[in-house]
């Protein structure tokens, strides 16, 4: 939504370029390539591949990337990193100077140095030591028709040992959530997108209410971390381990807490919603797009209303948005009204309401990106969650029984709950100067 950029003076405007890293004293990735390229001939082209690659973990690792991107573009060879949930140009090289990178890679990854002539699926993992930490790395091969792409899911674990105070989540929702997980019995559902920062908040939660006095266990597919003290068991379909056997057999193992990875069909939630009912805290992910549509997939799923009503304890939904660069940031105006206006025309009137109020509230410290080398130029730097907390309550549980759509139950949660939607939650942060208003809206914009 561009109108949002409307304060941003004209030189952000400029492209961001690899290159561009002319104050920088942090070397990229492009410049380790052109010296590596200077000793080419002295050296075989094997132990410059070797090089390469290690140049390009460290440089992943360093800059945060989740994901590295190999790929054929014309005569050039094109690197880019996903960096806080975005893709950027990393190298641009032309292939006559190829250094055989992805055979490099191929063969870290248990791969035959060629791609098969024919397609056929390849997937692969290695483990590298990087600035002493053992990072794993999936390898995924794509025949496209300019030649092979390779992507390098980087699982650096580090971030999922997170504390729930470090999650972003602000002091209200906080004190909220840590009496809501003491709860002896009842089930908490989390539901975000791939990459929306769900399975650390689970972790966080666990990690928080661990004690040598009561069993934590948990189903998982895959066991991302391992957290101590902490019982967990990984899911295997082509064993018979399902979810629904899974927990059948979690249930016979004398558990106070248990985590269920996450729940797909009727059968596992059948069985995690009793469980609930019956003495059991139950942590769990659903996928849908916000908090209060998870009682309307459970419904889909078959689950009887009675049940959810009476074992639901309330549902987080979340996403993870850029926090603007602290070294470039710069001060911004609050959107004119009518901006606002258009903004929220679509939305609930409720919502609309408390919406643009928000946005138009006097004393907000308001942000817009700017750009510098500390940033790459893309005016942000780290991550942090939004949450939407919504609790149960009688009007709530009412209108679960009587079977009642998802607009308005989130109706109820923001009136009777004072639930702040994800929206909601990002504007708080915007006002802070922590993130920009346009990055919440990129990111909630498939919600409003
Ligand atoms: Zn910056």
């Amino acid at each position: 939504m561009v109108f949002w950029g409307q304060n941003k003076p004209e030189e952000e405007n400029k492209p961001s370029s690899p290159n561009t890293t002319d104050q920088s004293s942090v070397e990229t990735l492009s410049d380790d390539y052109q010296k590596l390229i200077k000793t080419k001939g002295r050296s075989p082209a094997i132990d410059l591949a070797i090089k390469l690659s290690d140049l390009l973990l460290e440089h992943a690792v360093r800059e945060r990337t989740s994901d590295i991107h190999i790929e054929m573009q014309g005569s050039n060879l094109r690197v880019r990193f996903r960096v806080d949930g975005i893709l950027q140009d990393m190298l641009i090289t032309p292939k006559s100077v190829d250094i055989p990178l992805t055979q490099r890679l191929r063969v870290l990854a248990g791969f035959d140095p060629e791609p098969p002539k024919s397609f056929r699926n390849e997937e692969g993992r290695f483990q590298k030591m990087i600035s002493n930490r053992a990072i794993q790395i999936r390898v995924s091969s794509f025949p496209t028709v300019n030649g092979e792409k390779l992507v390098l899911r980087v699982l650096d674990r580090q971030g999922l040992g997170m504390d729930i105070e470090q999650l972003g989540m602000n002091k209200d929702t906080l004190t909220v959530i840590k009496k809501l997980i003491r709860n002896p019995y009842g089930i908490f559902f989390i539901t975000g997108s791939t990459g929306s920062g769900k399975t650390t908040s689970l972790y966080a939660l666990l990690k928080n209410i661990s004690t040598p006095m009561i069993n934590i266990i948990t189903l998982e597919d895959p066991v991302e971390y391992r957290l101590e003290g902490i019982n967990q068991s990984q899911i295997s379909q082509k064993t018979g381990f399902t979810w629904a056997e899974g927990l059948r057999t979690v249930l016979r193992q004398d558990p106070d807490v248990i985590m269920v990875g996450e729940i797909r069909d009727y059968e596992t939630a059948e069985i995690s919603l009793r469980s609930a009912l019956t003495g059991h805290l139950l942590f769990t992910t659903i996928h849908t797009i916000n908090a209060p549509s998870i009682i309307e997939r459970l419904f889909e799923m078959g689950v009887p209303p009675f049940l959810i009503a009476s074992s639901m304890l309330g549902a987080m939904s979340q996403r993870l948005v850029r926090n603007v660069c602290p070294h470039c940031a710069q001060k911004a105006a609050p959107p004119s009204e009518t901006v606002v206006n258009e903004f929220v025309k679509n939305m609930d009137s409720i919502e609309a309401k408390l919406v643009s109020e928000m946005i138009l509230k006097p004393g907000a410290n308001y942000k817009v990106e700017k750009g510098c080398p500390k940033c790459r130029n893309t005016g942000y730097l780290g991550r942090t969650g939004i949450f939407e907390l919504m609790l149960m309550n009688e009007e709530i549980r009412k209108q679960v029984l009587e079977h009642s759509p998802t607009d308005i139950i989130k109706r109820t949660a923001i009136v009777k709950g004072k639930m702040k939607t994800l929206l909601m939650d990002g504007i708080d942060k915007a006002r802070d100067g922590i993130t920009t208003l346009s990055e919440v809206i990129r990111v909630t914009a498939t919600m409003v």
